[in-house]
């Protein structure tokens, strides 16, 4: 049984993370400033859920802004945590492009204060959401860890690669032992508003055109949540004790041993955007109206993760096929919304 944070839990990925957590019977404090980037009913209705599934373990969720780092010295004053997973983030690619100051404050700032307190309380492991934006537009697919990072084509990608860079660093100073999950477009129940299933879903229902940029001949390594929910408890249950002889400008990244390891967590199945699109139809009946538009600014055109690195560390594997994750979601979808 053990003392969890999980930093966002309002949020799509983080609500199946505390739901799992809770099944097991941890004691898990979910933090979340409920923010309004998108439908925050739909964050509402994720927290009532884990409160509901609180059965096994234990429940306590405090509202506050991680920018700000009194809520989040208060927040560790007030417990002490064996494991702190942190996927609060200010996410989205696109909106990045038209809102960086959002990005500063929830990615950074908020990120500062996070490394601050673990260091301070001597937190055993912090484990923390990075993304497969990282790559840039690396044509070497699947991408590994060791592949080049440092061109990241959105400001986004620019803070989650620069939260690995700052964890580096605690690592190193402090001994702190971290670990940066890059995450694969992750889909599935609960699902974000702003992301392509859910936006194509709706449009779907509603009779509207869907916008496929690039032509529609991306390929996604799209990853269903609770796999993704898995590997990241796995991730965070693998604390590596500090090493005294780290020597942070040799290791290897992702060895065990360090206390700085990065990890990619997708699917290992890259899936054409248009398949995407068809498992969607097979699943609502109902066919896509499609709008073909140009690539647009910041976008990679393919992904894919070698997750051999996190399956060897952890066991990490995911199992559910895009035509079942898909189903799920959209039978979520017209429960959710009644359509
Ligand atoms: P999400 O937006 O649903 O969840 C993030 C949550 O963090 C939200 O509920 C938001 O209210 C909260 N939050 C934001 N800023 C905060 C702050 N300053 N203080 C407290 N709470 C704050 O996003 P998600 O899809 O669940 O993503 C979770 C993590 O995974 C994020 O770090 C994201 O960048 C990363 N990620 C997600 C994907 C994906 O495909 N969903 C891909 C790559 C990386």
């Amino acid at each position: 049984m053990q003392k969890v944070l999980v930093t966002g839990a309002a949020g799509f990925i983080a609500s199946h993370v505390c739901r799992k957590l809770l099944a097991r019977g941890d004691i898990v404090t979910g933090i979340d400033s409920v923010n309004s980037y998108y439908d925050p009913l739909l964050k509402e209705a994720r927290l009532a859920l884990i409160g509901k599934d609180a059965r096994q373990g234990s429940w306590n969720f405090v509202r506050g802004d991680l920018a700000d780092g009194k809520v989040v010295a208060d927040l560790f004053a007030a417990h002490k945590f064996d494991r702190v997973i942190h996927l609060a983030a200010q996410a989205g690619v696109r909106h990045s492009i038209t809102h960086p100051h959002d990005y500063v404050q929830a990615n950074i700032v908020a990120f500062t204060n996070m490394l601050e307190a673990c260091r301070h309380a001597q937190v055993p492991h912090l484990t923390y959401a990075s993304t497969s934006s990282v790559y840039g537009a690396s044509t070497a697919l699947p991408f590994s860890e060791n592949d080049g990072v440092g061109h990241p084509l959105q400001f986004y990608a620019a803070t989650k690669r620069a939260n690995e860079l700052m964890a580096h660093s605690y690592s190193h100073l402090f001994g702190l032992p971290t670990t940066g999950l890059r995450f694969f477009t992750v889909y599935g129940p609960w699902g974000r508003p702003d992301m392509a299933l859910f936006l194509f879903t709706k449009n779907m229902i509603e009779g509207k055109p869907i916008k496929l940029f690039n032509g529609g001949n991306h390929t996604r390594d799209f990853t269903y949540v609770e796999d993704i929910a898995e590997g990241v408890i796995r991730a965070s249950d693998a604390v590596a004790a500090p090493d005294p002889s780290w020597n942070p400008a040799k290791a290897d990244i992702a060895t065990s041993n360090a206390p700085y390891r990065v990890y990619n967590i997708g699917n290992s199945t890259p899936v054409p955007l248009l398949a995407y699109i068809e498992a969607i139809e097979d699943a609502l009946g109902v066919k896509a109206i499609k709008e073909y538009l140009p690539l647009q600014p910041g976008d990679v055109p393919d992904t894919c993760a070698d997750v051999s690195r996190l399956e060897a560390a952890t066991g990490y594997r995911p199992t559910t096929p895009v035509k079942t994750g898909v189903q799920a979601f959209v039978d979520w979808y017209r429960d959710y919304y009644r359509v």
